[in-house]
């Protein structure tokens, strides 16, 4: 069978490039080498309600799970601020609902999807899968970061998730928990799904996830666990080249997840869209600055926000426990209040250099962070 174009990864990036290319009349496949859209789900499901509209999804009853009305940072010692998250409208997505509405979308607009169907290898006119040959125009790696994994490891820290039952799961208030020793590089987190259930998770350079997770949990208290997920996180931003040769690549595999929080249902759902957008175009005109305005646009709506990122990410790393209990210790309730009331979820820069810069903490994070955190700060 002959296709314009082959989307090979049938998750949130994949599906969306699908729907732009269907609707606009070309004739796309969907492979997914898993037995069923949406699972298995490795997400905190975590996404602003202005992402979701970008997407051009209404999240469903089935979709979503529940909206979080507050945000708790705890230091290594246990020092707490509270953000209040209203303003920032978040949900809770259901991924594995989420995934079908999307690909529902797609098909409805004349995309089809296939399951257990993976890529194999490209070939001179198509791919190859486990099933056969595919002929086609366009290839679009849609496969997450699994596509990262021989291109660099240095950019990939190891996760775990488990979803668990738990009464101290509080339903309003999503938890990250700071610990340079425990999760370098990275934080653990709650994020409540339902009354008394939570997915919660850690991911740091170099840790084993599943232990680290279960001393977490351990200290948390009692708790059944009804679902552990191992992923890897890609913080090391976009990649060079998302179009290369008659490959576009999208989403969590082209890097366009955020480096501070590897949060990438908006960032690379969106990379998706542009792409199909771009794709569709090309399939049109034939000439190839039509493909290559699909990194041109992603990168006006978030590089500058990423390098941003990137920045934090490389500032937060090296601060050290005392350094991060000293900044826990400068955050005035005024400082708490501007970021509750002027914070973006998806563009969170400058939160974090607020936090960064407040009066105080300053000293002690700069003989740390130098010129750096003057930088960033700007
Ligand atoms: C533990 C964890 C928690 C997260 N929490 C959040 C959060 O709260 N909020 C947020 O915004 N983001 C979060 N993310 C990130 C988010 O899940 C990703 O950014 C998003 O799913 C990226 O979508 P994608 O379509 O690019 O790739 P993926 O969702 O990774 O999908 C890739 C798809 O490709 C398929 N595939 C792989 N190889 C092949 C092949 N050879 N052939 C065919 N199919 C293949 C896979 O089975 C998969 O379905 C989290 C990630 C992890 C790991």
């Amino acid at each position: 069978m002959d296709y314009d174009v082959v989307v090979a990864g049938g998750s949130v990036a994949g599906l969306l490039c699908a729907r732009e290319i269907a609707s606009q009349g070309h004739r796309v496949l969907v492979i997914e080498e898993d037995y069923e859209i949406g699972t298995p789900e490795h997400c905190g499901g975590l996404v602003s309600i202005s992402a979701m509209d970008d997407l051009g999804i209404i999240p469903m009853r089935g979709t979503l799970d529940n909206k979080v009305r507050s945000a708790r940072l705890v230091s290594p010692s246990g020092r707490e601020v509270t953000l209040d998250a209203r303003p920032q409208q978040v949900i809770v997505l259901d991924r594995r609902e989420f995934d079908k509405q999307v690909a529902h979308q797609a098909t409805t607009s004349g995309a089809e999807v296939m399951v257990r169907t993976q890529l194999r290898e490209i070939t001179v006119d198509g791919i190859r899968t486990n099933d056969g040959n595919i002929r086609c125009k366009i290839i679009v790696d849609a496969r997450g970061v699994s596509s990262l994994v021989n291109r660099d490891r240095t950019g990939i820290l190891p996760s775990a998730q488990y979803e668990v039952y738990a009464d101290w799961v509080d339903k309003d208030r999503v938890e990250v928990y700071l610990d340079q020793e425990k999760y370098p590089g990275f934080f653990a987190w709650v994020i409540p799904t339902r009354h008394d259930e939570a997915k919660v998770g850690v991911a740091g350079r170099g840790i084993n996830a599943a232990s680290t997770l279960e001393e977490f949990l351990g200290k948390k208290g009692r708790h059944s666990v009804i679902r552990k997920i191992f992923a890897p996180i890609w913080v090391k931003g976009p990649i060079k080249d998302f179009v290369s040769g008659n490959v576009v690549t999208v989403g969590d595999a082209a890097g366009q997840a955020k480096p501070t929080t590897a949060g990438g249902i908006y960032s690379s759902g969106m990379g998706g869209i542009l792409a199909g957008r771009a794709v569709s175009q090309f399939l049109n005109t034939g000439k190839r600055e039509d493909l290559a305005r699909y990194q041109q646009e992603w990168n006006d709506k978030f590089g500058r926000e990423f390098s941003q990122m990137l920045l934090a990410r490389s500032l937060l790393e090296r601060l050290d426990n005392k350094s991060i209990e000293s900044l826990f210790g400068s955050i005035t309730p005024q400082v708490l209040d501007e970021v509750s009331r002027d914070g973006s979820f998806d563009f969170h820069t400058t939160s974090v250099a607020k936090i960064l810069g407040v009066k105080g903490s300053v000293k002690a994070v700069q003989a740390i962070l130098g010129n750096e955190l003057r930088r960033f700060l700007g």
